[in-house]
């Protein structure tokens, strides 16, 4: 394991999730050094709802981070833990597009990629409008 993914472990212990019943967890790193961890935030009104990997962005973020060179998500069930669209386009305005995604499952196993396998062709300030 390493040790973004054991963070992300750590983080999904503290899940709010009384309606899905699905606890993920997520970490990320930046330019510091510093983890910052996230878990997802559930709500009566679902659509109020945040994933774990945009708490864990959000709260780098507002600390100053930058760079964010990698991510960690993971799950507990036994599929592995994909980041949802709406998060992956949050990781694009962050990342880079070599960073890395390390994606989790319950097993304590996981998959290394780097943020374009996740989605090709990004829609950044960088890029918009200048991709065929
Ligand atoms: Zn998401």
């Amino acid at each position: 394991m390493n040790k973004l993914i054991d963070e992300a472990y750590e983080a999904l212990k503290h899940s709010y999730s009384p309606y899905s019943n699905i606890k993920i967890g997520a970490a990320v790193t930046g330019k510091s050094g510093r983890i910052y961890r996230g878990t997802n935030i559930e709500n009566a009104a679902y659509g109020s709802t945040i994933c774990a990997e945009r708490v864990a962005i959000f709260k780098a973020i507002s600390e100053g981070e930058s760079d964010i060179s990698a991510i960690a998500v993971t799950g507990d069930f036994d599929g592995f833990a994909y980041p949802c669209g709406a998060c992956r386009q949050v990781m694009s305005e962050f990342m880079k597009k070599d960073a890395k995604v390390y994606v989790g499952n319950k097993n304590e196993e996981y998959k290394e990629y780097q943020l374009d396998d996740m989605i090709p062709f990004m829609f950044t300030h960088e890029t918009k409008g200048k991709q065929e």
